[in-house]
């Protein structure tokens, strides 16, 4: 006999509960594809490429902004100006970027390192001791290009940032704070340490000059034309005896990319236009012209498709996810969270109503109507789904790409998975939480809530 709930109160139905066995076997399915996605893109241009590919494959109409901007479009019988349905994520994760002029010696260490300078929001500590890959391009003066994907391979070298032995680091490091404990300009990496022959000054990073000009044709000048970034070099794995979660890098917000375009990709003859779109440079505010502020990218677009059309208009009714993930239930940290109102791994995909700080500064709010119509959508189509918010009241806080939607008129709400350390090198989502978003996209993008 089933257990006696009372029918007026709001309980969290987990995933696990709401889901069939057929379909907890589905989403462990869907995730194997997953992981060889977050194994494949590890940087916003390898997103784009993979974005594009995945596109081209089924034969969707694709729009790309430069190297990292994307969207696409599943055109709708009815006109533009009845409004569409917009899912957007971002293609960009934290990472350490190379600086300009980023290779020297140091006399003392004997090795040749690397400068860094770290981008988005991270704990520098997590960034020390671990197995660093190097992704991205290189411009030489004649305009031709050298792709960079060093370290994924296993006979490949990697890349490391040295910290100081636990004896000699009481006075250093173990008793100051933790944020300054590790300067974000002792982020160095070790990129070798033969010398050339004979007693020539700075003959280690000269023998690295030598190496990367005999490998790669590059000079010194090089870097300065560079996006070069390094990422963490593991591969993603399953989390738990039970093979319940996924851990990897990239996972904010490359698990709602990858959800939301396998959306888009099964997305046929919608009533209004549906549209998968992915931004970068969110993880340093928007800004930038492949960001998410950039709206003459979504403009043009419309105009594109529809031309002539009154672009205001469209946006006024059109509805919007911003999928991006959320803040999970920490453990040994539950105190940051207000535990009715957060979200946790394995529970659904996350509704969070508002995001932003203080007295929701920087906030969007989605209105109560816009939320019904998704929680009704969800219940409807018994897809398992939480409510979230980003730590207590007044205790950080943060936002996403929807603030800069709404302003454009358009109706927005965030949903995304919880991830568990996010923003680490290593973060952990739910398989079932990522599937739950993956039906969410699917279910929005057809047009009918
Ligand atoms: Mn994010
Ligand atoms: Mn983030």
């Amino acid at each position: 006999m089933a257990e006696e709930t009372n029918p007026y109160t709001y309980e969290k139905r987990s995933a696990w509960d709401l889901f069939s066995d057929n379909q907890v076997q589905l989403a462990y399915k869907f995730c194997e594809g997953y992981k060889d996605f977050l194994n494949e893109v590890k940087t916003e241009r390898e997103a784009i490429h993979f974005i594009k590919r995945s596109a081209d494959k089924k034969e969707k109409k694709i729009f790309l902004n430069k190297h990292a901007g994307a969207a696409i479009v599943v055109p709708g019988s009815k006109p533009l100006n009845e409004g569409i349905f917009l899912v957007i994520s971002h293609v960009d994760s934290p990472r350490l970027d190379l600086k300009q002029v980023p290779l020297f010696e140091d006399k003392e260490s004997k090795l040749a390192l690397c400068e860094t300078h770290y981008y988005g929001g991270i704990k520098k500590f997590h960034w020390v001791t671990i197995p660093l890959a190097l992704h991205g391009i290189v411009v030489k003066n004649d305009g031709s290009h050298v792709t960079f994907r060093l370290g994924e391979d296993a006979h490949d070298p990697v890349f490391v940032v040295a910290d100081l032995l636990p004896h000699l680091s009481h006075e250093i490091q173990d008793t100051k704070k933790m944020s300054e404990a590790i300067k974000g300009e002792s982020l160095d990496i070790v990129v070798g340490n033969r010398p050339l022959k004979g007693d020539d000054k700075d003959k280690i990073k000269n023998a690295i000059l030598a190496k990367l000009h005999e490998d790669y044709g590059m000079v010194e000048e090089d870097f300065v034309s560079a996006d070069l970034e390094l990422v963490p070099a593991y591969i993603p794995r399953d989390i738990g005896f039970d093979k319940s979660m996924v851990g990897a890098y990239g996972q904010d917000d490359r698990s709602c990319v990858y959800a939301s375009l396998q959306a888009i990709l099964e997305t046929e003859n919608t009533g209004y236009t549906a549209i998968a779109l992915f931004v970068d440079k969110e993880e340093i505010g928007s800004e930038g012209s492949t960001s998410a502020q950039v709206v003459t990218f979504l403009r043009s677009i419309l105009k594109q498709l529809e031309p002539g059309v009154d672009v205001d208009t469209v946006m006024l009714r059109s509805k919007v996810i911003s999928a991006d993930v959320d803040a999970a239930i920490t453990p040994n940290y539950v105190d940051a969270f207000e535990t009715k109102n957060a979200s946790a791994i394995g529970q659904g995909v996350v509704l969070v109503k508002f995001t932003g700080h203080g007295g929701k500064y920087s906030a969007n709010d989605a209105p109560a109507e816009y939320v019904g119509q998704i929680r009704r959508m969800l219940n409807d189509h018994h897809i398992p789904w939480q409510t979230g918010e980003l730590g207590k009241v007044d205790n950080g806080g943060g936002g996403t790409v929807a603030k800069y939607f709404s302003r454009l008129g358009m109706t927005v709400i965030d949903m995304g998975p919880p991830v568990l350390s996010m923003h680490s090198p290593f973060e952990v989502t739910s398989k079932l939480d990522v599937y739950s978003a993956y039906l969410t996209y699917k279910t929005f993008l057809k047009g009918i809530i």
